[in-house]
């Protein structure tokens, strides 16, 4: 608490500050330059934080406050009775729906469950938030299956990130280590990738371990609770012992959906990545999130034992992929003609054309005047019903207007808070924090884009 004392104190102290007027520019100029010291700059013997394996000097004095308080300031706790809540409505999903709501995963294009844990266990520890379809990784493995081989990736790493079209995206150097780390676990243990479940004798809890503990490997808990949960749901592994030990793998989808679903609490709106230096908050509600997941199952395993899924980080698809992705996000639009006459509802901003009008066989442009969440207006359904998920082919939730969750998070009542997710900024890198320091002394500093 002292150094945060410190520096308020400071700011009033000797300031002839008065509340009965208003403050003159000389008096801001010195409060801005006493905030931007204490949150943004440094100096010569500041000391050092853990970090990374490495030491890091510290960013800031509120750097250091912020390492020891921010747990405290934010105090995240998870609310049992909207867990309850929302416990309830997976069951009732699970009922209406079935199984296969929790466990449709991707094409595999029939390949062996060997080949198809080789392909996820070299490319789930490089993260490709998103970009990239497993899909496209099985069909080059069909093309080139020497690409995933052991020896070829241990030998030549850097040849792995591009042979998988990785080099596009950030971090390349990462990506390199990544493999060959891997790559070792599995030479080092004279074992194939398929092989890793019997090498821990069927406990997927103590798989879990044995890869998060091999630093510089890229398996943290995010990507090695996806990688285990994939191979769980395409039938690779069949029942291995402590599944239910494996939490939702945390993302900014899932802490979204726990926020607004009320499950996760926060004493304060989550701060902006500007003040979260070195990551903290995003750390503590990263692992919150889990927890506050898990405990939703807890609560449903717990009443519905027949009627559940078997590990909560079978939660994913539903709450990461369906409603993270798709139905909790602003995407209802309200466009306008620019003939100025016409306003309408849509559930896509691309489109460029006046609906009203082209009803009647006029061409008139509109565009988006407003976005909201489909949940918070009674039009919602506009969105809903044209998702995939509620209508193509065969889709997971057919029939379905509404956002299964409307019961809980309440959007159409003033109370409601579109509450959004953590946002981090990295410690290393161009973009990040180490980057971005500077000492008192010299002014600037910050991050470029
Ligand atoms: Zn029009
Ligand atoms: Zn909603």
């Amino acid at each position: 608490m002292e150094n945060f004392n410190e520096f308020f104190k400071s700011i009033l102290r000797n300031s002839g500050l008065s509340l009965l007027r208003d403050l003159n520019i000389p008096e801001i100029r010195q409060i801005i330059s006493k905030i931007n010291e204490y949150f943004y700059t440094n100096y010569e013997g500041i000391g050092y934080t853990y970090e990374l394996n490495d030491y890091y000097e510290y960013f800031s004095e509120f750097h250091k406050f912020w390492e020891k308080y921010h747990k405290e300031i934010i105090n995240p706790r998870i609310d049992e009775i909207s867990c309850e809540k929302i416990a309830n409505v997976l069951h009732n999903l699970y009922q209406e729906y079935g199984k296969k709501l929790f466990y449709e995963l991707y094409e595999t294009y029939s390949l062996q469950p060997e080949d198809i844990c080789r392909i996820r266990y070299f490319s789930a520890n490089q993260d490709f938030r998103g970009t990239r379809s497993f899909k496209d990784l099985f069909k080059k493995y069909i093309d080139d299956p020497s690409i995933f081989d052991t020896f070829n990736i241990n030998n030549n790493p850097e040849d792995f990130p591009k042979n998988i079209k990785l080099t596009s995206l950030s971090q390349s150097d990462k990506r390199v280590k990544y493999a060959s780390v891997a790559s070792q676990i599995l030479i080092e243990k004279n074992i194939t990738p398929y092989e890793l479940l019997s090498y821990t004798n069927n406990d997927i809890l103590k798989l879990r371990n044995f890869l998060i503990s091999n630093t510089g490997s890229g398996f943290g808990s995010k990507k090695t609770d996806m990688f285990l949960r994939d191979m769980v749901v395409l039938g690779v592994w069949k029942n291995p012992i402590n599944f239910d030990k494996i939490d939702v793998s945390s993302d900014i989808n899932t802490i979204k959906v726990a926020l607004r679903t009320g499950i996760l609490k926060t004493e304060i709106p989550l701060i902006s990545s500007f003040m979260d230096i070195f990551c903290y908050q995003y750390g503590v509600i990263d692992e919150m999130n889990a927890l506050a997941w898990r405990k939703v199952w807890s609560i449903w395993n717990d009443k519905f034992p027949d009627e559940c899924i078997e590990s909560p980080c079978l939660i994913d698809n539903l709450i990461y992929r369906i409603i993270g992705k798709e139905f909790c996000k602003e995407s209802l639009c309200t466009f306008e003609c620019v003939s100025k006459k016409h306003m309408f509802k849509w559930h896509s901003s691309r489109n460029k054309t006046c609906q009203t009008c082209y009803k009647n066989n006029i061409r008139n442009k509109a565009h988006v005047i407003k976005k909201v969440l489909p949940c918070t207006d009674s039009d919602g359904f506009i969105v809903i019903e044209k998702n995939k998920y509620t209508s193509s082919s065969s889709p997971l939730l057919p029939g379905l207007k509404e956002c299964p969750f409307v019961p809980v998070c309440n959007p159409k009542n003033n109370n409601f808070k579109k509450l959004n997710p953590p946002k981090s900024i990295s410690i290393l890198g161009q973009t990040g924090w180490e980057s971005a320091k500077t000492r008192r002394e010299e002014g600037g500093g910050g991050l470029m884009s």
